[in-house]
């Protein structure tokens, strides 16, 4: 389609010196036009698919016909993590690519500064979360701008099956047509074949296909063949502890003492200790008491370690990310909450203590494992105990229409007894004495997705800024659904540990790469 453009010209802003995979189909298509979804492992190299369109039409722009502002092409990314946006920017960055971001980090004078920038038409990429769109100003400043491409990063943040749903991304349809309806081109690393559809509906594109008004879909397929999968079926905590230490004798025998090394089955388990040690390795719990249970007897047996989850301070967790990303703490414990931003070359070895909740987290938490091509495990322990967990997990994140009900009255008409009582109080109020019963905190946390509520960082003061409840938090059959799907994600983990057939060939037709 772009026969007359060659790789090189392409790739020259990068500094690369090659495409990878599908990326110079996924950018012919998108250069002629048309829509895409691309689905891609992670560091597979998804940004690339965008960017190199977006700096191809940016530079043809300059000093031709259209080299005046308003025509200048723009590309808009939408990306759901701030923290991901200044990475990427810094980078772009870095290679004099001008691109930016717009968030809630900048003040208001580089705020208004940026838009006037944008205006002129400095940038050739502008990143931001769904979110900005609620914002007139910003709406406004787009105007000024021709809209060439939309690129929609992770987007099975559009799906409300996905596992990652934001209620903002139920939207982009609309974002879509303000900004005139441009190319459109959706990238994630995971989705079923629902989602896959589900994505193409939300843009408002007419399904996957090859026509102009529909998507097409470019799968590069999930496979990672230096990836073990292996399921170990264990019982009790005994069990599961020396599994561990087999594994870590394998991988990283420094971090285990040698009395405490179990002997491994054969000699070719072993490997070559120099190999060894450079590897670090994550063993991934569901609850952070069973993570502190876990990390007690590990350490009273001499296996150093570090802990990461949620109620760590955010300076603590820093701390213990920087030491295992620099390898000087080649072990950690961790709930899902370790991920964002572990990209580490060399993890020879991730184990889930416990089953997760789905085979798409399951996946994205194996996937940092060898990043480097080289062999890893990645060792799911099963204990069908820790099933009931799970599906405690799962009735907890899903309140029904009836509790959104009572914790929107609470925090509409008594605001004031909240501040004074605290949490405490309104868990008490709701919940009654279970302490484990979790449906106020994922209440909170839904409603401020929704932007309903604005929560403090310690989760004590909570801004009421809506005064009534999104509609799909007050529809029970909508509610039950999202439930009954929460469920089937664990059914289908449930399988995956019970399959006979090779466990890569399961992960692909699961997520539809067949
Ligand atoms: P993804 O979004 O799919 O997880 P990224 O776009 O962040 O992946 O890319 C992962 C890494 O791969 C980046 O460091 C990027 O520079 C690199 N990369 C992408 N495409 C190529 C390529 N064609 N040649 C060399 N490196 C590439
Ligand atoms: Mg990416």
């Amino acid at each position: 389609m772009f026969p007359s453009v060659d790789d090189s010209e392409l790739l020259e802003p990068f500094g690369l010196s090659g495409f990878r995979g599908f990326q110079r189909a996924i950018i012919d298509r998108t250069l002629s036009g048309k829509h895409i979804l691309v689905i891609m492992p992670t560091g597979g190299g998804k940004s690339l698919c965008y960017q190199v369109p977006s700096m191809y039409w940016f530079q043809q722009s300059h000093g031709g016909e259209s080299d005046r502002s308003g025509s200048r092409p723009l590309t808009i990314v939408l990306s759901p993590l701030i923290a991901l946006m200044k990475d990427q920017v810094d980078s772009l960055n870095a290679r004099g690519i001008p691109a930016t971001f717009i968030n809630s980090s900048l003040d208001r004078a580089q705020r208004l500064a940026r838009y006037e920038a944008i205006k002129r038409g400095d940038f050739a990429m502008l990143y931001v979360t769904p979110e900005r769109f609620r914002k007139p100003d910003f709406v406004e400043c787009l105007g000024a701008r021709t809209i060439k491409l939309l690129a929609v990063d992770e987007a099975h943040c559009i799906s409300q099956w996905g596992h990652d749903f934001r209620p903002d991304y139920t939207r982009v349809a609309d974002f879509r047509s303000m900004l005139g309806n441009p190319t459109t081109i959706a990238l994630t690393a995971t989705a079923t074949p629902e989602v896959q559809k589900d994505i193409a509906i939300q843009l408002g594109l007419n399904g996957i296909g090859s026509n102009d008004d529909q998507c097409e879909m470019f799968h590069e397929g999930i496979d990672r063949p230096n990836l073990e999968l292996i399921v170990s079926e264990v019982w009790g905590v005994d069990e599961k502890i020396e599994c561990i230490k087999r594994s870590l004798t394998k991988w990283i025998p420094t971090s285990i003492p040698t009395e405490s090394r179990p002997s491994l089955k054969t000699s070719q388990d072993a490997l070559e200790p120099d190999e060894a040690v450079q590897g670090s390795a994550i063993v991934y719990f569901t609850l952070i008491r069973t993570l502190e249970t876990f990390s007690e007897i590990l350490r009273k047996e001499g296996i150093g370690h570090v802990v990461y989850h949620g109620d760590l301070s955010r300076h603590y967790r820093k701390q213990i990310q920087d030491d295992f990303m620099s390898g000087r703490s080649p072990l950690v414990l961790a709930t899902n909450a370790f991920g964002m931003g572990v990209d580490k070359s060399n993890i020879r070895l991730v184990i889930h203590a416990d089953i997760p909740n789905s085979l798409e987290s399951y996946y994205q938490e194996i996937g940092r494992a060898g990043r480097d091509g080289m062999p890893s495990e990645c060792r799911l322990l099963y204990d069908a105990d820790d099933l009931a967990t799970q599906m405690e997990f799962i009735r907890w994140s899903n309140p029904d229409a009836d509790f959104y009900q009572r914790v929107h009255h609470y925090l509409t008409h008594d605001l004031d007894r909240l501040r004074a009582f605290g949490m405490d109080w309104l868990r008490l109020q709701l919940c009654g004495k279970n302490k484990h019963d979790r449906r106020l905190e994922t209440a909170l946390g839904i409603l401020e997705r929704y932007g309903v509520i604005d929560q403090s960082e310690d989760l004590s003061i909570v801004e009421v800024l809506e005064d009534s409840l999104p509609t799909l938090l007050s529809d029970s059959t909508h509610l039950a659904a999202k439930l009954l799907n929460d469920q089937k994600k664990l059914y289908a983990l449930v399988q995956y540990v019970q399959c006979d057939q090779d466990r890569q060939v399961f992960l692909r037709q699961y997520f539809g790469a067949d």
